[in-house]
């Protein structure tokens, strides 16, 4: 009695001669036999004896480390496990080291790979040797994840690029063809995913992102999500789920929603002391000419809260007109914002990219003839721009309010400063490339590369 060891209940073992150096036990006294997770198990004859090859996943949650195993077959018995099944599993025996206790076990190969842990300690082999104390762990020493990664290092599959997945809907706009290539181009494999065809598996243990067909999204280090407005609610459910099985999103889920909310993220704005027009909102059209007063009077613009590439943006020449057009959204329910009109603007605005904290290009963008309006769409043209420090300050500071790795974050200049007009989320690369001549799609692999900390092999 003396001579036994005290134990936790889990402790680390070594197998020398199945190449194993560490791999986490759970002591059970419950089961007769000790077991370890075994893959590929398959019976040959070696010099006319009956031998058994497998594989090991030594490291929990971890299964590209895969150390190749040979042994001897001592037995071949029937296992009854928890669940009543019963299974046929091949013994072997073989040294194992526990804290100073060397020693030859019995283990049979279990190939359940549901097993939570790797190994099972059983009685057979604590007996005359070890005493069980549950409320310790690890009494024969302990690895942490680096000490781990020393062990198996020569075991950890060299990758060659990082895997990266591209959530968008259409493979042949230019923003995504671009980011495709720029990612190729630094070496790593991407993926084009439609956000229509993936969908998802929810519960505690294993949650899953599935793609058409029924393929499991579980390896990939990164997605960038290009989410268009139409598909803001289920892109970013889906970037949710990403985030829950520990896969990158440049851009969050809880960022996207809030920039693609014209009136909270103006609230944000506001209350981090960031100048923007003054802008109003109200529910009631009873208030229309005191919010028209309020935001200082006609010329004015109004916003549709949903409105994208300037299509639901109006200007109002009179008070009258303002009265009007106001009445005539809300009476269709729509929510507008209703703003000041910066004329001195002349039609243009600035579009800064924002990529990882730092503008990394701008571009003003002008509207053509006889509107006010400088989105591209609305048939602007683009040139490069140099920016303020204090517009670039603006930028960074209105993409780190909205938490986004990427943003276009547009300014319109005013004769009280400049003032910030809105931040997108999935800012295309198109207009600011063309204008600028910078590679954007690079720069944002890289920032990808940046957070990931990954280094290019030689
Ligand atoms: P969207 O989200 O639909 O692109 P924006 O708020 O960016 O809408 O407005 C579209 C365009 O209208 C801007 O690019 C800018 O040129 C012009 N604009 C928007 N707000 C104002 C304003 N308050 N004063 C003057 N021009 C504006």
């Amino acid at each position: 009695m003396d001579q036994q060891t005290v134990i936790g209940s889990q402790e680390w073992c070594s197998f020398s001669e199945l190449n194993i150096p560490a791999i986490k036990a759970r002591i059970d006294s419950g089961a007769k036999t000790s077991s370890i997770q075994a893959t590929n198990i398959k019976r040959i004859i070696r010099q006319g004896s009956a031998w058994v090859t497998f594989e090991v996943n030594p490291i929990q949650e971890n299964r590209s480390v895969s150390i190749i195993c040979s042994a001897k077959i001592v037995d071949t018995r029937t296992i009854k496990s928890s669940n009543g099944n019963t299974q046929k599993r091949y013994v072997i025996k073989t040294p194992v080291q526990i804290g100073t206790h060397l020693f030859e076990i019995e283990l049979t190969l279990a190939s359940r790979d549901a097993m939570e842990y790797r190994m099972l300690l059983g009685r057979e082999a604590m007996l005359n040797r070890f005493l069980v104390d549950p409320s310790k762990h690890f009494v024969c020493g302990d690895h942490d994840d680096r000490s781990l990664a020393k062990l198996y290092k020569h075991l950890f599959k060299k990758k060659s690029g990082l895997k990266l997945g591209l959530l968008a809907t259409n493979k042949e706009l230019y923003s995504n063809k671009r980011l495709i290539e720029a990612a190729h181009a630094r070496g790593h494999e991407i993926t084009f995913f439609n956000i229509q065809h993936c969908y998802m598996r929810l519960d505690a243990k294993t949650p899953e992102v599935r793609y058409r067909g029924g393929n499991i999204l579980e390896d990939l280090d990164a997605v960038i999500p290009r989410i268009r407005p139409s598909m803001t609610f289920y892109g970013c459910a889906l970037l949710r789920q990403f985030d829950s099985i520990g896969t990158y999103c440049l851009n969050s889920s809880a960022s996207i929603s809030q920039s693609r909310d014209k009136l909270f993220s103006s609230q944000l704005f506001s209350r981090n002391g960031i100048q923007i027009p003054v802008t109003g909102f109200a529910k009631s059209p009873l208030e229309t000419k005191d919010l028209i007063d309020m935001v200082g009077g006609s010329p004015l613009i109004i916003k549709l809260l949903e409105s994208t590439q300037g299509k639901g943006v109006v200007s109002a020449e009179t008070n009258k007109a303002a009265e009007s057009v106001i009445n005539a959204f809300k009476s269709l329910q729509a929510n507008i914002l209703v703003q000041e009109f910066i004329k001195e603007a002349d039609g243009k605005d600035i579009r800064c990219f924002v990529v990882d904290g730092k503008v990394i290009a701008s571009i003003m963008r002008s509207a053509p003839k006889g509107e006010f309006r400088s989105n591209i769409h609305q048939g602007g043209t683009a040139s490069k721009v140099k920016i303020s420090p204090e517009e670039r300050r603006l930028a960074v500071k209105a993409s780190k309010i909205l938490n986004l790795d990427v943003a276009g974050v547009d300014i319109i200049r005013s004769n009280k400063g400049p003032l910030l007009l809105e931040v997108n989320s999935s800012p295309g690369l198109e207009g600011i490339e063309n204008a600028t001549g910078k590679d954007i799609a690079n720069t944002i692999i890289e920032a990808i590369e940046k957070k990931l900390k990954y280094q290019p092999e030689n």
